[in-house]
């Protein structure tokens, strides 16, 4: 057995034809920046979220750039984000002068804790950024209504659950990265929606902030050579856009065949005292951009599966806060125990859309021949 953390290959494999022709009428066409699939996959992605202004640009760690010069921050302002996330999230707010706080999150499923956004507020905090990790929404209305009390602008970190849905207690149900101000999304390949290289998006229902988003990652221009505002260059390649149109044509079923893949995982590991299983909420789908689980012995885990062939990954090994690059800048108003731990304990096991039934069997029967010798 060859199991793979993400079988990308397999994938393409299977739309090779499609995507083949589409990479090659756009090297006939030769219009590889701001060719015509860039707007129409804008197009398409727009009406998939249910109708929003869709902004591409050149990667996800881009379009929160973009999202946070979009609100006219001013240097010294905070910015609230999870303790527990990928970097980029406070890279960002960090390289624009802004000051990242820390916010704990949720044990269950790895999200900013909107109890938090409160304890940890000053009178200088703008604006929260809550990320849906691994595939599952955050506490949104959670975090809409500290936002709406605190006056706060909210920016979705979406890189990892596109598709995902998060339903509102009135039964209405909105996409995860149309619910704040604006959302962001990463197509780095190995995200849902991956494409060949690197490739970003923004979103917005607000037809102001979609305008100064464009502006923004066009050199800060809506005429060609007269410049508003200050700017940046982020765009995403016409050959990226036109994979993308090919697999977005396709996520909902690459969703559905990780979340299977996931029920699989949930029954064969479901006697596995103690493993806790990723957790899904009953206010959140979960589009298991990753299977998480948490273990004690995290690390004897991953090098015994290792050893057995299997590859496992720690999304993320250390929180924001122990970061050489962060320590000294992020502020700290309240615990961050949960995200300590779980840098600690977490571990992704393999997550495609191409896993099969075999592997998954022989992953779990590994996992359960490891506890049962380490108990
Ligand atoms: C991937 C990712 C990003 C950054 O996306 P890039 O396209 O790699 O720049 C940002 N935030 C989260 C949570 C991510 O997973």
């Amino acid at each position: 057995m060859n199991i793979q953390m993400l079988d990308l290959r397999g994938q393409y494999r299977n739309i090779k034809d499609e995507i083949d022709n589409a990479v090659a009428s756009v090297i006939e066409e030769a219009h590889f920046i701001n060719g015509s699939e860039v707007d129409k996959f804008a197009g398409e992605l727009g009406s998939y979220l249910g109708g929003k202004y869709v902004i591409p640009c050149a990667n996800g760690t881009d379009a929160l750039q973009i999202a946070l010069m979009a609100l006219e921050l001013k240097p010294g302002d905070e910015v609230i984000l999870p303790a527990f996330t990928y970097a980029a999230t406070a890279e960002v707010v960090a390289l624009l002068g802004l000051v990242p706080v820390l916010a704990d999150v949720s044990p269950k499923n790895f999200n900013i804790n909107p109890e938090e956004i409160e304890k940890v507020v000053s009178e200088k905090t703008r604006a929260v950024m809550p990320v849906h990790l691994f595939g599952h929404s955050a506490d949104m209305a959670g975090v809409m209504a500290a936002a709406q009390k605190l006056g706060l602008k909210v920016i979705e970190d979406n890189a990892q659950a596109l598709g995902a849905k998060f339903h509102f207690s009135n039964g209405e149900s909105k996409s995860c990265g149309t619910i704040g101000d604006i959302g962001c999304t990463s197509f780095f390949p190995s995200k849902n929606l991956g494409c060949y290289g690197d490739g970003g998006a923004i979103f917005s229902s607000n037809a102001y902030l979609a305008e100064r988003l464009k502006m923004i990652a066009n050199h800060g221009q809506k005429e060609k050579y007269r410049h508003d505002i200050v700017g940046c260059n982020s765009r995403l390649d016409t050959i990226q856009a036109a994979v993308l149109r090919v697999k977005l044509s396709r996520l909902d079923t690459y969703t559905a065949a990780r979340q299977e893949a996931a029920s699989r995982y949930r029954e064969m590991l479901a006697d596995v005292e103690e493993i806790t299983l990723p957790f899904e909420e009953s206010f959140s789908t979960h589009v298991y951009h990753q299977f998480t689980i948490q273990y004690r012995e995290r690390d004897a885990l991953k090098a015994y599966l290792a050893s057995k062939g299997i590859p496992s990954m720690v999304y993320y090994p250390h929180p924001i806060e122990a970061q050489p690059a962060f320590r000294e800048r992020v502020v700290k108003r309240s615990s961050t125990d949960v995200s300590v731990r779980l840098a600690r304990e977490v571990l992704s096991l393999p997550m495609h859309t191409e896993l099969t039934f075999e592997e998954q069997k022989y992953i779990a029967e590994t996992i359960k021949s490891f506890i049962a010798g380490n108990k």
